[in-house]
C-alpha cells in the first residue's frame, strides 16, 4: 500500500512511518518540521524510500495532491505538548482544526480512509476512573488556553466522526493516552523526558503543583502497533477507541523511580502550577483509560510496562547527550 502520515517526522508519527516501511509499505510523510524533526526519520528515505513532503496540512493544494496519490491516510500532525499550546494558543487551535478540515476535505474528495490521532485530553477535567470513550467531556473555562487543545481535538473527533455519518468515508479515531518512547522531546512538556534528562544531568526533577496527579504512560511501540491494527480494522469505522496503558502512577513517584533508574543525585523540587504555566493553569488529577474496547475489537493489550519505558528513554536521552556509560 502506498500510505500518507501527516506528523510523520513527528515523535510517534517516525514510529509509525517505520512500523509501516517495514511491512513492506510506501510512504508519505507530510510535515512542515515545526515539532518534528528530520532526524526522526534519518535513514529511512535512503533505506527504504520514504518521500518526505516539507509543507503544512494547512495548505490544501500540497494536502490534495498527496491524499489523491495515497490507499490510506494516518493523520497525526498536531500542535502537541502544554508547553507549547500554553505559550502558542492561535498555532495550536489554526493547525488542528484547520489542518484537520483540510485533510479531511481531500480524503472525502477522493474516499481515502482516514486515522485521526486524538487526545484523552477531550475528557477535559473528567473525574471518573478509567474513562471509556463515551464518557461526557468536562471542559474548563475557554479562558483557560491549556483547554483549547482538548476543544480543538474534539472538533476533529466531530467532523471525522460526521463524514462517516454522511458519506460513510471510513474514519477511524484512536483517543492516545499518554505515550512515551525514544525520540519524544521534553522541550514542550512531556513529563518523562523532562524528567529522565534533568536526573542525567544531575538538576533538580521539576514536579509541578504537588504531585499527586496521576498518569498512565503507554509505549509507543504498544501504541503504534495498535493504530495499524485500527485502520484495519471495519469494525472500527466510525468509531473512537481508547490506546494506552492502565498501570498509574502519581507524578511524584515517577519522579522517584526515575531518580533511581538513573542513579541520579538530582533533588526533587515541588514547583507550583502557576510558576510552571502561569496563572490560571488547570491540571487533570487522575488520568486513566479504560481498554476493552481496543482489546474487543483488535485483541489490543499493552505488552511494555512503565519500567520498559522509563528505561528506553533513559538509553535515549543518555545516547543523545552522550554519556552512555
Ligand atoms: N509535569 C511535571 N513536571 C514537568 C512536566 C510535567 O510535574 O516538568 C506534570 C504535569 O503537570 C502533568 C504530568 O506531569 O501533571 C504529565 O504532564 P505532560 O505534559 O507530560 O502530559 P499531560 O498528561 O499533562 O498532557
Amino acid at each position: 500500500m502506498k500510505i500518507l502520515v501527516t506528523g510523520g517526522a513527528g515523535f510517534i508519527g517516525s514510529h509509525l512511518c517505520r512500523k509501516l516501511l517495514e511491512s513492506g509499505n510506501s510512504v508519505v510523510v507530510l510535515d512542515d518540521l515545526s515539532t518534528g524533526s528530520y532526524d526522526n526519520l534519518a535513514g529511512l528515505e535512503e533505506d527504504f524510500g520514504l518521500r518526505l513532503i516539507v509543507d503544512s496540512v494547512n495548505n490544501p493544494g500540497i494536502v490534495d495532491e498527496c491524499v489523491r496519490d495515497v490507499d490510506c491516510v494516518y493523520h497525526l500532525a498536531s500542535a502537541v505538548g502544554v508547553q507549547l499550546i500554553i505559550d502558542q494558543p492561535v498555532r495550536t487551535i489554526e493547525s488542528i482544526v484547520g489542518g484537520t478540515e483540510t485533510v479531511l476535505k481531500s480524503c472525502a474528495r477522493y474516499r481515502r480512509p482516514f486515522l485521526l490521532t486524538s487526545t484523552s485530553e477531550v475528557y477535559g477535567k473528567g473525574i471518573k476512573v478509567p474513562f471509556s470513550e463515551d464518557d461526557d467531556t468536562v471542559m474548563g473555562a475557554t479562558s483557560r488556553r491549556r483547554w483549547s487543545y482538548a476543544c480543538a481535538k474534539a472538533m476533529d473527533e466531530f467532523l471525522a466522526l460526521a463524514h462517516w455519518v454522511e458519506a460513510r468515508l471510513p474514519v477511524v479515531i484512536a483517543r492516545l493516552f499518554n505515550t512515551v518512547g525514544p525520540r519524544q522531546t521534553g522541550q514542550y512538556g512531556m513529563v518523562i523526558p523532562r524528567f529522565v534528562r534533568q536526573a542525567i544531568q544531575g538538576k533538580p526533577i521539576t514536579v509541578y503543583g504537588d504531585g499527586t496527579q496521576t498518569r498512565c504512560f503507554a509505549h509507543v511501540s504498544d501504541i503504534v502497533g495498535a493504530v495499524v491494527k485500527l485502520m484495519d480494522c471495519r469494525e472500527a469505522r466510525g468509531q473512537v477507541i481508547n490506546l494506552g496503558n492502565s498501570e498509574e502512577v502519581t507524578i511524584l513517584q515517577l519522579a522517584q523511580r526515575v531518580k533511581k533508574i538513573t542513579g541520579s543525585p538530582s533533588e526533587i523540587q515541588l514547583i507550583p502550577y502557576s510558576e510552571a504555566y502561569g496563572d490560571g493553569f488547570e491540571d487533570m488529577v487522575r488520568r486513566v483509560p479504560a481498554l476493552d474496547k481496543a482489546e474487543k475489537l483488535i485483541g489490543y493489550k499493552p505488552t511494555k510496562t512503565l519500567d520498559d519505558v522509563l528505561k528506553d528513554v533513559v538509553q535515549f536521552e543518555r545516547e543523545k547527550l552522550n554519556l552512555h556509560n
